[in-house]
């Protein structure tokens, strides 16, 4: 009987427990034991490690966050750190490793991949859907969802007191969640790092609103374009209304994954358990053309996924 590890690290997203669930179940069904690494990285680094079984991975499928706990963990991106954490993986006889994670997991899991036999296999598990070689991460689905709902109880107030919004959404340094999110809110401006976005067509896109008779408006604002303080209160200032602005923050992290993270996520561990029976390593699962295939990890690390920027383009036929 084989061994295979798992390990979530890096921002947790929601559907991650699912995809430990999953693993879990497929490599029981297919004899091999689970051994679940706490903590990020950092349990690979310590040698905290958990067996996880089908009965001790049950009723987690509907909790957001990671049984296994998660972390970023600053020695793992030394050569000391990844020795080790190879060593750990050779001590305990496993023979393939699932990292559950964004791209910075994978960078580290790349570079393990250089100092170890084990297989290396990424899930991508962000909020951020910024992983190239996937359509989709889990959890993308269940943050831009949670967003979408407070996005639409902030609308009532907008409506009600004629009021500007600008809302800010997570994403890191990418759009991916303003652009889904500012599309189905129905933003009448959607604002992300990949475009560039004059002050005054801002100005006038509200202007041109108002003297249509809409007299509210949603802004939608990636976290990655910068100050949203000071980008109300220059449109306050120009346009001579109240602007308010809501941080939506970490409440997009969290939370019950949605039925899609969960497919996703079961869908995304079962290929990966499959890639490792077949003796498959140095790769990551995802979707492509709305199917589960796979590439290969160097890949998906060393190119920038890109944001089709015709959602934006959508959005601003659908907002006038
Ligand atoms: P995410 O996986 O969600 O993108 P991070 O970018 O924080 O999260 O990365 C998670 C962890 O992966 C980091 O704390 C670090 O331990 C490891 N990591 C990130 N980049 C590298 C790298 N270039 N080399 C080795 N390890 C890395």
């Amino acid at each position: 009987m084989k061994t295979i590890g798992v390990v979530t690290s890096g921002g947790d997203a929601p559907g991650m427990n699912a995809a430990i669930r999953a693993i879990a179940r497929v490599a029981y069904s297919k004899n091999l034991h689970v051994l679940g690494f706490e903590k990020g990285w950092e349990g690979l680094l310590t040698n905290t490690v958990t067996r996880l079984t089908p009965r001790n991975v049950g009723g987690i499928i509907q909790s957001g966050g990671t049984i296994l706990r998660t972390s970023r963990c600053p020695e793992f991106k030394e050569k000391k750190g990844i020795r080790k954490a190879a060593e750990t993986l050779d001590s305990n006889k496993v023979h393939g490793l699932i990292v559950i994670g964004g791209d910075g997991s994978f960078r580290g899991a790349l570079e393990l991949s250089r100092e170890t036999d084990a297989l290396i296999i990424g899930i991508p598990a962000t909020i951020d859907n910024d992983v190239f070689g996937t359509e989709e991460t889990i959890g993308f689905d269940t943050a831009v969802n949670t967003a979408v709902a407070e996005i639409d109880k902030i609308r009532d107030t907008a409506i009600s007191l004629e009021r500007i919004f600008i809302v800010e959404v997570m994403g890191r340094t990418r759009g991916f969640l303003a652009a889904t999110i500012g599309l189905t809110v129905g933003a009448e401006v959607i604002l992300v790092p990949e475009a560039k976005h004059e002050i005054k067509e801002i100005f006038q896109i509200i202007k041109e609103n108002i003297a249509k008779g809409k007299r509210s408006g949603i802004i939608v604002a990636a976290e990655g374009i910068g100050d949203t303080r000071e980008l109300a209160r220059e449109i306050e200032k120009e346009i001579r209304r109240e602007v308010r602005l809501s941080i939506i923050g970490y409440a997009q992290r969290g939370g019950s994954p949605t039925a899609r993270s969960r497919l996703l996520a079961s869908l995304f561990a079962d290929k990966a358990v499959q890639l490792l029976l077949e003796e498959k390593g140095s790769r990551i699962v995802g979707l492509q053309n709305g199917r589960v295939a796979d590439i290969e990890l160097k890949k998906s690390c060393t190119t920038k996924k890109p944001l089709d920027l015709s959602l934006l383009k959508l959005a601003k036929v659908l907002a006038t």
